[in-house]
C-alpha cells in the first residue's frame, strides 16, 4: 500500500507570486500545500509516500527529505522533463496505490475510500462529488452500483443536462491498473482511466467530504477561508455533520401540478442563492422529495433522473449544488390506470414519514438535532419533526401554531445562518 502525490506542478496559473517555488510548496496558512497532504496521510496511518516531483524539485526534497521529520517514509520520482499527469505512473511499484494531486485540498477519510475500492473489486476508484460549476467541468456518469459508465467532457456541447458529479482528483489503483509502458502514457484521465471505463471496473465513490482545487491564488485563499471557518472540518468524516433538508416542489422549484417534463422545471426566485449560501456554510444541502409520479406510472426512474439532471444544471448555472437528493417513489392508494403496482405501497419514506431524512442521516452521519427541514407543506414539517429536526415552513399562512414561517427558502436559510452566527459570537 503506497500513496503517490503528483507534485511536479509548475504553478503557471499562479504566475509570479512565488517565482522561487514550485506550486506544491506554495504556502497556505503557514505551511506548504503539500505538507497538508503529508499530515493528513500520517494521521490516517498511510506512511509510505512517493512524491512525483519535477519543476524546482529541490525545494520539495530539501523541505521533506526522507520524511522522518514528518513521521512518514518518503521516496521520490524526479521527472527531468514534465511527463504529463500520468507519465510517472509506470515508474511506481506495482502495488495498491492511492494517488493524490498536489494542488487539491482533501479532508477525506482515505481508509474508507480504499475500503470501498476493495469491496467493489475495482481496477480504479475515483472520488466524485457535485461542484459549483458543473457546466464548466467534465462529468462522471455512474450507475446504481457507483460504476462509472460514461465520462462527458465539458467541451462536448451536445452533452445535454447531466447530474452534477465531478471527478475531484483522488484515485485508488489496483496493481494491475497501473500502466507498465512509460512511452504510451501521458495524461492520467485520457490514457489511463478512460480506457478502463469499458471494463466496468472503474468506480466513483461519492461522499460529502471536502476536496477542492487549489490551483490559483484565489482558490488557495478560498480553501484557507474554508479551513478557518470550519467548512472543511464540519464536512469531514470525524465530524457530526449538520444539514438543511429541503423539499423540492414549491420550495426549490415552482410547483405547477405534477412535474413530468424536465423542460418545465423552473427555479423559484432566490432558491439557488439559498442553496449556494448553504454550500459555503457548515450545513449540507439535501433535497427530500415525494415523487408519487413513479407509482402512478406518469414518470419513469430515467425520466425522474432527467428532471434531477435539469435541476442540477439550473442550480449549477447559479453556482449552487445539492449535496444529495432522496426521493420516495411510492404512493399508498391502488386502483388507478397506468399505476406501477410494486410502488403502490404504504412505505416508510413518503413524507410525513421521516424515512428519507433518517436514511440521509445514516448515510452522511448527520446530527438531526442540529439540522432543519424546510418545506411548503405540513407533510414536510411533520417529516422534519418526526426525524428530530427543527421544521421551518415556506408560505404566507402558518400550517399550524408554533411552526416558524418564511416567505421563501432564501429567507429561511438566511435566518438559519444568522442564528448560527449569533450563537457562535455569543
Ligand atoms: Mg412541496
Ligand atoms: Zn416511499
Amino acid at each position: 500500500m503506497r500513496t503517490a502525490i503528483l507534485a511536479g506542478g509548475k504553478g503557471t496559473r499562479i504566475g509570479s507570486m512565488y517565482p522561487e517555488l514550485p506550486k506544491p510548496m506554495f504556502p497556505m496558512l503557514g505551511k506548504p500545500l503539500l505538507q497538508w497532504h503529508i499530515e493528513q496521510l500520517k494521521a490516517q496511518g498511510l506512511l509510505d509516500i512517493t512524491l512525483i516531483v519535477g519543476y524546482k524539485s529541490e525545494a520539495v526534497t530539501s523541505h521533506f527529505g526522507n520524511g522522518k521529520g514528518f513521521g512518514v517514509n518518503i521516496s521520490y520520482i524526479t521527472e527531468d522533463q514534465p511527463l504529463g499527469t500520468g507519465g510517472a505512473l509506470p515508474l511506481l511499484p506495482k502495488e495498491e496505490t492511492l494517488l493524490l494531486l498536489g494542488d487539491v485540498y482533501y479532508d477525506v477519510d482515505f481508509r474508507e475510500f480504499l475500503k470501498f475500492h476493495k469491496e467493489k473489486e475495482a481496477l480504479i476508484t475515483l472520488f466524485a462529488h457535485p461542484n459549483s460549476h458543473p457546466h464548466d467541468s467534465d462529468i462522471v456518469v455512474v450507475d446504481k452500483e457507483s460504476r462509472v459508465i460514461a465520462w462527458k467532457s465539458k467541451k462536448d456541447k451536445e452533452r445535454g443536462d447531466l447530474r452534477n458529479l465531478v471527478n475531484a482528483g483522488l484515485y485508488a489503483f489496483s496493481p494491475e491498473a497501473l500502466p507498465r509502458e512509460a512511452a504510451t502514457v501521458k495524461d492520467l484521465e485520457k490514457d489511463i482511466v478512460f480506457p478502463l471505463v469499458s471494463s466496468g471496473k472503474v468506480f466513483a465513490r461519492r461522499t460529502v467530504e471536502y476536496a477542492k482545487d487549489m490551483g490559483t491564488p484565489t482558490r488557495i485563499a478560498s480553501v484557507a477561508c474554508d479551513i478557518e471557518s470550519g467548512v472543511t472540518s464540519t464536512r469531514s468524516h470525524e465530524a457530526k455533520r449538520k444539514a438543511v433538508f429541503i423539499d423540492r416542489d414549491g420550495t426549490i422549484n415552482i410547483e405547477d401540478g405534477f412535474l413530468t417534463d424536465p423542460e418545465k422545471l423552473k427555479l423559484l426566485p432566490g432558491a439557488a442563492e439559498a442553496i449556494k449560501l448553504l454550500n459555503g456554510s457548515p450545513y449540507l444541502a439535501i433535497c427530500i422529495t415525494n415523487q408519487p409520479v413513479i407509482a402512478r406510472g406518469e414518470v419513469t426512474f430515467e425520466r425522474l433522473d432527467q428532471i434531477h439532471a435539469r435541476l442540477d444544471t439550473l442550480l449549477g448555472y447559479e453556482g449552487a449544488y445539492l449535496d444529495d437528493l432522496f426521493f420516495c417513489p411510492h404512493h399508498p392508494h391502488k386502483g388507478f390506470e397506468g399505476e406501477v403496482l410494486e410502488y403502490k405501497i404504504e412505505c416508510n419514506c413518503r413524507k410525513p414519514k421521516p424515512g428519507l431524512i433518517l436514511e440521509a442521516a445514516r448515510i452522511h452521519g448527520i446530527d438531526l438535532s442540529q439540522s432543519y427541514m424546510i418545506g411548503d407543506r405540513l407533510t414536510d414539517v411533520k417529516a422534519g419533526e418526526a426525524a428530530g429536526c427543527t421544521p421551518l415552513g415556506i408560505g404566507l399562512e402558518p400550517f399550524e401554531p408554533g411552526i416558524r414561517m418564511y416567505k421563501s427558502l432564501l429567507d429561511a436559510v438566511s435566518d438559519i445562518l444568522k442564528i448560527d452566527n449569533s450563537g457562535k459570537n455569543a
